[in-house]
């Protein structure tokens, strides 16, 4: 009986069958498959469980997780049918995002790095910030949650890292029927971890910031914004802890003033000013209040500045909000052009996913217009390098920006 059940065959694992026309995107490698692209379900399957992806000619295209509650039905995991999902898959697929970063010397010597940009690492749902030896973990998707303890102990033996934080506490979770959760995974202590970025001290709150604690996706732009601003005065609109108030300052600014609405980010934003007393503190002014109000009192005021950074939240997180966003963009940027002195430099961001580049620059064009401003870009500005986009999956191009010169 025994040699009878031992060589039984293994159940039959789920499948999600296509519907007829829709398994063009699955073929060209685009890992969401979306409610209406489902003919059904064959089997039965738990969120986060692994299913085959079969057209409906019956052809094995992938292995996804399956989401019942999300519009998102399934995300693949591997487009070769044969993979076999299991931990071993999650070890190799984390060490082959932390080699990509490896294998980049401009990431080299940097404290904070993404090192998994989830779909875009081949990794959906998964998010892995470091932050010198702690690792900051947060997991969007049914697929994701159903591996945790997989992709803890992946990254774990990939970095060396002595924590692991999770994280997993957006309102994107909502949206795949999981609750939110966060706390430690691996050691303990105290949630405040410092990196050093680009000669900036900064103090990164992970269990209360935002996201993972700090957006890691601005470095470069930070670096930038510093080696334009000798002899410059700046406004950072939307600073939340400072990242590019500390970098003008180091850059040689004489005056940054700095806007958030958020009290709690502004106390780490001037903690963080303090843990840098090579920069003169002087030259900082922060300020609790809506952008959008405080543009208006400062040109009010006749206050002009050299420098402005545009770096909103996510106005738009999908495309049905893409209308909306655009005003709130118009509205920004345009009191931005209003507030530039002759020459000044506007450096101004989207990260809403749905606003895509060329709508954005015309958002922005259509402002500097209403603003009498004669422009030009002088810079299309993006993510570090620690955030790639996949080529087949062009909605992980979400942050995007313009450097624009006025005369
Ligand atoms: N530039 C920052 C990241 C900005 S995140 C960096 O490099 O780290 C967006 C910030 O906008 C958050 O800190 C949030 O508190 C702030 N914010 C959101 N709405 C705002 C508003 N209407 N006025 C001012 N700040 C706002």
């Amino acid at each position: 009986m025994r040699i009878f059940k031992k060589y039984q065959t293994p159940p039959a694992m789920p499948q999600l069958i296509l519907e007829s026309d829709k398994d063009h995107s699955v073929v060209r490698h685009h890992p969401w498959i979306f409610s209406g692209a489902v003919a059904r379900l064959s089997g039965r399957a738990r969120a986060g469980d692994t299913v085959e992806v079969v057209s409906s000619r019956g052809k094995l295209l992938a292995k996804a997780a399956w989401s019942p509650e999300s519009q998102i039905r399934a995300r693949v995991w591997s487009f070769d049918a044969d993979e076999i999902i299991d931990d071993a898959f999650f070890k190799r697929c984390v060490a082959a995002a932390v080699a990509r970063r490896v294998a980049l010397p401009e990431l080299h010597g940097q404290q904070g790095l993404r090192l998994i940009h989830a779909e875009s690492d081949g990794l959906p749902g998964v998010i892995a910030d470091c932050y010198g030896d702690t690792v900051v973990l947060a997991l969007t998707s049914a697929g994701a949650e159903k591996w945790r303890n997989a992709i803890v102990g992946a990254l774990s033996k990939a970095t060396g890292c002595a924590r692991i934080y999770e994280r997993s506490d957006s309102d994107v979770r909502r949206l795949e029927g999981l609750e939110p959760r966060s706390g430690w995974l691996l050691g303990d202590g105290s949630a405040i971890v410092t990196i050093h970025e680009n000669g900036v001290k900064l103090g990164i709150d992970i269990a209360g910031g935002h996201k993972t604690g700090f957006y890691l996706d601005q470095r470069d732009n930070r670096l930038l914004l510093g080696t334009l601003a000798l002899g410059k005065r700046v406004l950072n609109c939307f600073c939340y802890t400072g990242g590019f108030s500390l970098q003008a300052l180091t850059g040689g600014a004489t005056q940054v003033i700095s806007i958030d609405s958020s009290e709690p980010a502004l106390v780490m934003a001037r903690d963080n000013l303090a843990l840098n007393p090579q920069l003169d503190a002087t030259r900082a002014e922060w300020c609790n209040a809506s952008v959008f109000d405080e543009l208006r009192r400062l040109r009010e005021l006749g206050e002009r500045f050299d420098i402005i950074v545009l770096d909103p939240p996510k106005f738009a997180p999908s495309a049905k909000h893409a209308e909306q966003a655009a005003r709130a963009y118009k509205d920004i940027n345009l009191h931005g052009f209003k507030l530039l002195a002759p020459g000044g430099m506007l450096m101004t961001y989207s990260c809403s996913g749905g606003i895509g580049i060329d709508y954005f620059q015309k958002i922005v064009a259509g402002a500097a217009l209403d603003a009498g401003r004669s422009t030009r870009i002088v810079k299309r500005l993006q993510g570090a390098a620690d955030h790639p986009v996949a080529l087949e999956f062009p909605e992980g191009e979400y942050l995007k920006g313009l450097l624009v010169q006025v005369d």
